[in-house]
């Protein structure tokens, strides 16, 4: 046990400079269930205070909904708290293939597979399907856990085109002889909510012989006409070889992931995608809950097509108001702040205000490119937003971002 001197002034050098430069990320601490009401400590320890959320990713208003609450509490009673097993050996129960199979029909896909994450999921798919005779076709902007799934494949061949540019997508491809070629991309783009050019994307990979992979975390539920994700949304279901997705965002917010597509490459993904085969199976209420979930929207879009109408509200008052923001269509709408400090002061400010949102910046996006991110929630009502918008002027005011 050495931990020197030299390692520690290492570590608080960083965190100093860190402080010094108002990028130190500090955690607010919510004393409720996840909702777009919350009560919140901060600093630590501080009186809670009621805030409404305008930050998280319960795009559904799902994550503390009495059904899926009861349905997490069935399989709790009915299957267990943990399986304290990988899938393979002793952690398979029929309810984690009932998710599996829900999974597939509401995707429309051949087969799924369950991951802890989607962080696992995308950690999982290149290095187990890919080899150095394939290529990776990747958007610039992925997300930084297919950056990752990337690196694991070390030896396969990986191109990275400019963000949404189809033009160097297409020359990439032209050029690449490799026996698979994968074009990797998010359906909804995390920090900046477009849309994937999936339509061309598509095209492409026709006209090229390449598979096309879209991690939807930021999509399935609520994008397309009835939530099926960023493929729905263009028409082009039967073109996308394969999906990755969360269920810690729409889908009830708890944790786990998958991987639905074709059904060699999910069996192939069984046999030997490393964060299936040694890491622990997802818990039984998680799955009876998102099994609940996948029930709920494929009873009707009521909660999708609010969401839709609030986003495109929210978008519209904050453009009135003068804000700039990233173009978009979607429920993740930034607000164009450009400096790191400034947008964590516009956050604190927002917080008094009573509005939770959070300063978003390097290494989260680039740099520049500073940013407040808000996303619309089913759970939330017009008139909150009213509210919101009224603290938002005040604080762009008094900040001088708006006139
Ligand atoms: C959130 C997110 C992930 C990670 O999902 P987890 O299930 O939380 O690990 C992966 N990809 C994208 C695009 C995401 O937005």
């Amino acid at each position: 046990m050495t931990y020197t001197k030299t390692a520690q002034k290492f570590y608080e050098d960083i965190l100093t400079q860190k402080r010094n430069d108002g990028l130190f990320k500090e955690e607010y601490i919510i004393t409720s269930p996840q909702g777009s009401w919350i009560t919140v400590q901060f600093p630590e320890g501080a009186p809670e205070k009621r805030v409404l959320n305008l930050c998280s990713n319960n795009y559904l208003g799902l994550s503390s909904h009495p059904d899926i609450i009861k349905s997490a509490h069935d399989g709790l009673d009915k299957r267990g708290y943990g399986m304290s097993s990988v899938r393979f050996i002793c952690g398979t129960q029929d309810t984690h293939r009932e998710l599996e199979k829900k999974m597939s029909s509401f995707l429309g896909t051949e087969d799924t597979i369950l991951f802890g994450s989607c962080f696992d999921a995308n950690g999982a798919v290149f290095e187990a399907l890919l080899t150095e005779e394939d290529a990776i076709f990747s958007d610039q902007l992925v997300h930084a856990s297919i950056i990752d799934g990337e690196r694991l494949a070390k030896k396969v061949t990986r191109f990275i085109y400019p963000h949404s540019d189809m033009t160097e997508l297409e020359k990439l491809l032209k050029e690449s002889n490799a026996r698979i070629k994968m074009i990797i991309t998010d359906g909804v783009f995390s920090m900046d909510g477009d849309i994937a050019k999936l339509d061309e994307i598509t095209e492409l990979a026709e006209k090229y012989q390449a598979m096309v992979f879209v991690d939807d975390s930021h999509s399935t539920g609520f994008i397309g006409k009835t939530g099926r994700g960023t493929a729905e949304y263009y028409g082009v279901m039967d073109k996308v070889d394969l999906i990755t997705t969360t269920f810690g965002k729409a889908l009830g917010g708890a944790t786990g992931g998958c991987v639905s597509g074709k059904k060699e490459m999910i069996a192939m993904l069984r046999q030997a995608g490393r964060p299936y085969l040694f890491s622990n199976a997802l818990m039984p209420a998680v799955v009876s809950a998102t099994i609940k979930v996948l029930d709920i929207l494929s009873e009707n879009t009521d909660r999708r097509d609010k969401l839709a109408e609030l986003a495109i509200f929210w978008r519209e008052s904050l453009e009135k108001a003068g804000f700039e923001l990233k173009a978009g269509n979607t429920p993740i709408i930034p607000i164009m702040l450009y400096d790191a400090k400034l947008a964590q002061d516009f956050a604190r400010e927002l917080f008094e205000e009573g509005v939770y949102v959070r300063g978003f910046f390097f290494p989260v996006v680039a740099q520049g490119q500073a940013r407040i991110r808000t996303q619309m929630s089913a759970g939330l009502e017009k008139a909150d937003l009213e509210t919101a918008l009224q603290s938002f002027i005040k604080v762009g005011k008094k900040l001088g971002v708006i006139k």
